[in-house]
């Protein structure tokens, strides 16, 4: 049976990633030795880190001015290391659009020392928009405005950037990295877990303007971004192999024709789903267009046994992990770089082959 995998994190790794990793895993580059045993001050490894970094910056079009960091903790940590780094003292203004905005200013409003400020938020119509922010909402002494560029529970996602004026923009990208053409230049700092689009979890990206690197030092040395980027992400043993993996998942995007050859995939791949969804009498999508996510798409029947009947079916003929987030239920279908387009079109003739046994 094929099976597609539709997982919002961990999720889907290119095929021909997996299986040089296989062929190099036991003896890499004729060293005899696993990538997992290389020593991450041994040349071999410091190529490695250096090529992932310098593959990065070539295909997000990243200045000099900018650190890449390849750090450990999750996205989930950086909600709290942000602020922590960033906004001593200063205020930090957010927009929440949904689950995981609201969990990265929970975490910034539990940091000694910082003030949060929720400048706009989707709230009142269940995050189903992102809410509109002009430039005079924004206190231009604040240290940062957060977005989460995309809601990967929700399904909701910037079609603009919102003004900030001389504020940076701080944005968590785990769920649509690569798979957007905003311009690194128009942010102060990125960050993205890797699970979705960059490789395997135990590695977090964050990208980091110069002139944003905290001044003073951080009580706790693995949480200072400068310290960080002073030692090139080596002031400890960083995640060794999934660097390796993001490395070798970046060399697969740059053979797909890059960011861009990425994006046409993935909105090919989501429209064809979204039409299927508007199409149906049984299932619907509730996000507002412009806002409507290519990487994590949400639908349901509007009946949870429905829904639940569906996704034990789904599970049957080979869909794995399409079941929505366990707060909202219903359906998500995410649909990273490396998903293929045969597997929507997979799932859309098993969507319409539902609807004709059980719409009614
Ligand atoms: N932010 C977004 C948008 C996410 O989708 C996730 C995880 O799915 C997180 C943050 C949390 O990431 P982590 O599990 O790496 O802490």
């Amino acid at each position: 049976m094929i099976v597609y995998n539709f997982s919002a994190g961990p999720a889907v790794l290119p095929k021909e990633v997996l299986q040089k990793a296989q062929a190099e895993f036991l003896n890499y580059a004729g060293s005899e030795m696993s990538v997992m045993e290389l020593s991450h001050r041994s040349s071999l490894y410091d190529q490695i880190i250096k090529e992932a970094e310098h593959l990065l910056r070539e295909l997000m079009a990243i200045p000099d001015n900018y650190h890449v960091l390849f750090l450990q903790g999750g996205a989930s940590l950086q909600f709290s290391i942000i602020p922590l780094n960033l906004a001593q003292g200063k205020k930090a203004l957010y927009i929440n659009t949904g689950a995981w905005s609201k969990k990265a200013i929970s975490a910034a409003e539990q940091v000694p020392g910082v003030e949060v400020e929720v400048i706009a938020t989707s709230e009142d119509q269940n995050f189903t928009y992102v809410p509109e922010v002009t430039v005079d909402q924004i206190d231009q002494e604040a240290a940062y405005v957060h977005i989460t560029t995309n809601e990967t529970i929700g399904g909701v996602t910037y079609d603009k950037l919102p003004q900030t004026g001389e504020v940076p923009l701080v944005a968590d990208m785990s769920s649509n990295i690569l798979a957007n053409d905003f311009k690194v230049t128009d942010f102060g700092l990125i960050y993205a877990g890797a699970q979705k689009n960059l490789g395997p979890s135990g590695v977090t990206l964050v990208i980091i303007r110069d002139d944003l690197l905290n001044k003073e030092p951080i009580f706790a040395p693995m949480l200072d971004f400068a310290l960080q980027a002073k030692n090139r992400s080596l002031y400890n043993t960083p995640p060794t192999y999934a660097i390796y993996i993001m490395k070798l998942v970046l060399e697969w995007v740059k053979a797909q024709g890059g960011v861009q050859g990425m994006i046409e995939k993935d909105q090919a791949k989501a429209q064809l789903l979204y039409q299927a969804i508007d199409r149906s009498k049984l299932f619907s999508n509730p996000v507002a267009i412009n806002n409507r996510s290519i990487t994590n798409i949400p639908f349901v029947t509007g009946d949870e046994k429905l829904d639940q009947l569906f996704n034990k079916e789904a599970l049957v003929a080979g869909f794995q992990n399409l079941k929505g987030h366990r707060s909202v239920g219903g359906m998500r279908a995410s649909l990273y770089n490396a998903f293929p387009y045969e597997g929507v079109e997979a799932l859309v003739d098993f969507m319409q082959a539902f609807e004709q046994k059980y719409g009614g």
